[in-house]
Order: C-alpha cells, then structure tokens, then sequence
C-alpha cells in the first residue's frame, strides 16, 4: 500500500511538472502568437493598426451596428509634411511621424487609428454625436500643430481633418469616401482645419468633375483659353510700364473662368503645364508685337520643377525673337521658399540667360522674410490684402517693412490690386517702382490692349484709363 501511495504521489508530482512545463510553453506560443498577430496587423513605426487591420475592424463594426449606433471617421493628413522630409531627412521625418501619432492616441485614448500612408491616418471613433466629433477633430488640429522638438530641431507641420458619419449597418466604402471627401475640402480651405462632410460637398465634387472634363476637353481641342494682359504702370509718372498676362477660360456653357477655379484644378489633374506653355507663347508673341513693353507670365512651383521649363522658356524667346530680360516670371510666394533642388536650378539658369523673376503675393506665404532673402530675385508684389488694408497704421507699418526690406536687397517692387487713389497717393509716397489694380486698369483682352499701346507709349495712365 505505502508503495502504491508513494508510486501514485510520483505520478502525480510528475504529471503536475509535466502539465506545468506545457501549460507554460502553451503560454510562451500564444504570446508569440500574438506579437505575430500584432505585428502582421500593426505599423512598426507609430504601433498604430495598419491599413488592412484598420479596414478589417471597419468592416467588421459598421457590419455589426444596430440602427442607432453612431459612429464617425477621421482622415487625418498632415500638411507640408513632405518638406520636412526634403529638408530634415527621412530619420526625423520618421520621428515626427511616430509623435504625432503618440499626440493622437493621448488625445484620442478610445479611438481606433490607423496609419494609411507615409503621413495619412484614419480614426474610427464609437458612439461619437457631431458635437463631440467636431471638438475632438478641432483638439487633433490643435495638438498636431504644436511645434516638435525632434534632436533640437523645432519643427512644425499642421494637420487637415475629413470627417464623417455612419449610422447603423453600413457601408465602410461610403464613410470613408465622404471623409475624404471632406479632407478635401478642409485642404481647399486653406489646410491646418477640419471639415465634416455635407451632402453639398457631393454637389460641389460632381460638378468639379464635369469642370475637369470640361477642362481636358478645352485644352485638348483650342479655342477655349485665352489670355488677358492687366497693364502695371510706373508709381512716378504712370506710364505703362508691362503687362501681366492672366489666363482665361471661355467655357462654351458658363461664360469666363477665372484662374483661382482652374489653375489649382490644372495643377491637380496635371495640365497646368499645357496652360503654362499656351500662356507662354502668347505672352511671346505680345512682346514680339510691342516692342517698347515688358511681361510678366504666373508660374507655379510645379511648372518652375519642371525639367524641360528652362528650355520651353528660351526656346519660346528665341522663337519670337524678344530679349529674355522682356520677360518677368511671377511665382507664388510658397513656389519661392520650396527649396527644390530644380526650382532652384530653374530660377538660375533662367536668370543667367537675362529673364527676370519676381514674388507674386508677397507677405501671403509662410515662408519668413529672411528665407525669402536667400532667393534671388529681381522684384517683389506686395499682395493684394495689404493694400487693401493700408488705411490700418499696422498694415501700413507691414509694407513699409516690405518695401525697405526690398529696397535693401536692390528689389523692384510692385503693389497690386491698387483700388482707390487713397492707396495710390499713399504708395507714390512710399517709394512703390510700379502699380497695377482695377483702379489703373482691368485685365484687358488682347485686341483691347493692342488698341491702348499706341496710345500709351510714353502717354500718361489716364490716357490708358480712359481706353
Ligand atoms: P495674381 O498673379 O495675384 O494675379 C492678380 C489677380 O488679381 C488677377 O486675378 C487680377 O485680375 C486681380 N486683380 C488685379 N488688380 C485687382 C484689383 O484692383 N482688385 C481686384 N479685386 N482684383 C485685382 P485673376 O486673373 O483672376 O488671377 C488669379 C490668379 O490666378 C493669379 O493671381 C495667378 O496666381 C493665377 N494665374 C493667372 N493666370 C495664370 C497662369 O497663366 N498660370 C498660372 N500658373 N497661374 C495663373
Ligand atoms: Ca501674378
Ligand atoms: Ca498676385
């Protein structure tokens, strides 16, 4: 007995070994187990759940809900942070990549977030009325724009947010489809915002469309787009002095497009540098056609990075025969403080062949006076909204830094959008080389012009006002 007793303890003890040996390598496999789960499902670099993760548990709630259920989806974009990567490098792009996403989970502790792309993430937020939704989406632009310290770096980026709604059981193609729809229109609004979706905003996309069709058609057969030329008069003795040239779209059903609505469009849907050379070429040949007057044409960053535009530029000059220093190129204030590798090359060569350059919409752009410094160029446009607001001591004070600042670096300067008289005694007296606005004249056809330059050379702005 006492050995049968002794021999089933034995067992016993061994059994427990045994089942404590497998309990605990059962233990070890199901942690693994789990960390490949997590990986497999997980981004490396914010921990946050990976796109097919993040469409899986979508998926799988939106399927789930009852009718009551309201849940809300975030696109989160961060802005400019391409230039942080061009300028810093990809290791501190990385790093502030994974604190923004540290920002979002501390501020969304409940939220399912997803990182989608290089700087894209997406929340899924349960229970979430509007109100709560539109706060939470105003905190994450607030904390994702706080300044980074990253290796004694102070960086900044900004955030844009699209935000929409799911009731019930449905769709998660359609959800993310209205939220991004509506990150779309947080950009177009000026980034750094949030925006929730509205059935208008479907309106405003279909008819964008059509506006895109519209577009590739015009370019592709002719006919549609025309330029104007806005003359700019010198501040002493308002002579004319050049002529912008402004792109202009005859749609066959709305009548004129302006520039704001289909340059950006252009841009996105990669035509602007069709626009751009069709421009260019007209502008060539006003010059050819006036010989006493300069013009200037717009260019956008994309164009200016364009490998082939310096050549397009000269090819175009010589062409006509007109002497590149004839010929100015506005880019935008954003466009300068770039930095590309060949928007700087661009600028250069295009400047060693005698073209000009000048910063359109001076003062409007991030960029610091000191970066824009560091760009060489031959002229600034103080921009519109300063003269506007000239009659206020502090915006006066602003463009008299500006015009200083200019006259420092031996830049010519312009000021446009010059409405009232008020505003053209003020910027005689401050020194201004030239003015352009409506109260001078309008952007004018080019038969219109054409008929005003005879008149004009050497004549006085009245005598072009009146024409
Ligand atoms: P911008 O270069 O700042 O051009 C000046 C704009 O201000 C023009 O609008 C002009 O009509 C308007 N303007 C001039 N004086 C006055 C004024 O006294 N009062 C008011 N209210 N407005 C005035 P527009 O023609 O609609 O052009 C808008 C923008 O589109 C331009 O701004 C320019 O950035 C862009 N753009 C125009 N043509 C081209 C182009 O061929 N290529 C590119 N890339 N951009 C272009
Ligand atoms: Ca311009
Ligand atoms: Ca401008």
């Amino acid at each position: 007995m006492p050995t049968l007793l002794a021999a089933l303890v034995a067992l016993f003890a061994a059994s427990s070994v045994a089942a404590n040996a497998i309990s605990r390598r059962s233990d070890r496999l199901a942690l693994s187990r789990a960390q490949l789960r997590h990986q497999a499902s997980h981004d490396t670099l914010t921990g946050l759940a990976n796109r097919a993760h993040f469409s899986e548990q979508l998926e799988l709630k939106l399927g789930l809900g009852s009718a009551n259920d309201l849940r809300c989806v975030m696109f989160v974009d961060l802005d400019r942070f391409k230039a942080v990567n061009d300028t810093h490098g990809h290791p501190i792009g990385d790093k502030l990549i994974s604190l923004a996403a540290a920002r979002m989970r501390s501020l969304l502790p409940n939220g399912l977030i997803g990182r989608i792309g290089g700087d894209e993430f997406i929340v899924l937020l349960d229970n979430e009325d509007a109100r709560s939704a539109e706060e939470k989406a105003g905190l994450l632009v607030k904390g994702l724009k706080t300044p980074y310290d990253i290796d004694g770096a102070h960086i900044s980026v900004g955030a844009s947010i699209g935000v929409a709604f799911a009731r019930g059981r449905c769709s998660p193609d359609e959800v993310t489809r209205q939220a991004d729809i509506a990150l779309y229109h947080a950009k177009a609004a000026g980034r750094n915002t949030y925006a929730m979706f509205g059935v208008h905003m479907d309106e405003l996309l279909r008819s964008r469309r059509m506006l895109e069709i519209d577009l590739r058609h015009a370019i592709g057969s002719g006919g549609q787009l025309e330029v104007f030329y806005q003359p700019v008069f010198t501040a002493d003795g308002g002579k004319l002095y050049s002529l912008e040239a402004l792109a202009r779209w005859k749609h066959p059903a709305l009548g004129y497009v302006r520039p704001d609505q289909f340059i950006p469009l252009a841009e996105e849907i990669g035509l602007i540098n069709e626009i751009g050379a069709l421009v260019l070429e007209d502008a060539c040949m006003m010059l050819a056609q006036s010989p006493e007057i300069h013009v200037a044409i717009n260019a956008s960053a994309f164009e200016l990075s364009t490998p082939g535009y310096t050549d397009q530029v000269l090819s175009a000059l010589c062409k006509w025969d007109v002497s590149p220093a004839r010929l100015e190129i506005e880019m935008t204030e954003t466009a300068a403080a770039g930095e590309s590798g060949e928007l700087e090359k661009t600028i250069t060569r295009l400047r060693e062949a005698g073209v000009r350059f000048a910063i359109d919409d001076f003062g409007t752009g991030y960029s610091s006076f000191s970066r824009v410094q560091k760009i060489t160029v031959d002229r600034i446009k103080i921009d519109k909204s300063f003269i506007d607001e000239m009659h206020r001591a502090d915006n006066r004070a602003l463009v008299i830094a500006m015009i200083e600042m200019a006259r420092a670096k031996g830049l010519k300067i312009t000021a446009e959008g010059v409405e009232t008289s008020e505003q053209l005694t003020a910027l005689q007296s401050l020194g201004c080389d030239d003015l352009q606005g409506f109260l001078l004249s309008k952007p004018l056809p080019r038969s219109e012009v054409l008929a005003l330059m005879p008149r004009c050379r050497g004549g006085s702005r009245q005598e072009a006002d009146t024409a």
